[in-house]
C-alpha cells in the first residue's frame, strides 16, 4: 500500500450579502466568502490537498477563477471533478483533517454537518474527515478584516 500527504490552504473575506457556504453547507451568518466561486474556502483548501497529495494541478490551474464558467460555481462541483481526477490517478482519500480560524461563524454547532457534508463529497465515512474551528483571538488582521483562513491536510492511500 503507497501513502501519500498532501496540504492545502485558502483564504476568504466574509462580506455582506454572500450567504455564508463553509464545507459544503450553509451556516446561519450574517455575512459569507467573497469570490468567483461560492467562496467555500473549505471545499477550496480541501480540493487543493487532495490533489496536492496526488501529485495533481493545484484548484486555480484545474479550475481558472478567470473563466466565466467557474462563476459562482458550486464547489462542491469543482471538488467532485478534482475527486475524479485523484481516483483516476489510482487513489482513494485515507483521511482528511481541516482547521478553520475565523471570527465568526461559530464552526462547533454544524462540526457534525460539516462532516457528514465532506465525507460524502470524498466518498468515505465520516470517521475519516475530522473539522475544527479555531478562534483567532482577535488579534490578526486575519480577525479585523473579518476573514475566513483554513488549513486542510489528506492523507491518499493507493487503490
Ligand atoms: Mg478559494
Amino acid at each position: 500500500m503507497k501513502l501519500r500527504i498532501g496540504l492545502g490552504t485558502d483564504i476568504h473575506r466574509l462580506v455582506e450579502g454572500r450567504p455564508c457556504i463553509l464545507g459544503g453547507i450553509q451556516l446561519p451568518h450574517p455575512t459569507g466568502p467573497s469570490g468567483h466561486s461560492d467562496g467555500d474556502a473549505v471545499l477550496h483548501a480541501i480540493t487543493d490537498a487532495i490533489t496536492g497529495a496526488a501529485g495533481l494541478d493545484d484548484i486555480g490551474t484545474l479550475f481558472p477563477d478567470d473563466d466565466p464558467h467557474h462563476k459562482n460555481a458550486d464547489s462542491k462541483g469543482l471538488l467532485r471533478g478534482a475527486l475524479d481526477l485523484v481516483h483516476e490517478a489510482g487513489w482513494k482519500v485515507g483521511n482528511v483533517d481541516v482547521v478553520i480560524g475565523t471570527e465568526g461563524p461559530k464552526i462547533k454547532p454544524h462540526r457534525a454537518a460539516m462532516r457528514e457534508s465532506l465525507a460524502a463529497l470524498l466518498q468515505v465515512d465520516v470517521d475519516q474527515v475530522n473539522v475544527k474551528g479555531k478562534t483567532l483571538e482577535g488579534m490578526t488582521e486575519l480577525a479585523h478584516g473579518n476573514a475566513v483562513s483554513v488549513q486542510a491536510v489528506c492523507l491518499l492511500v493507493s487503490n
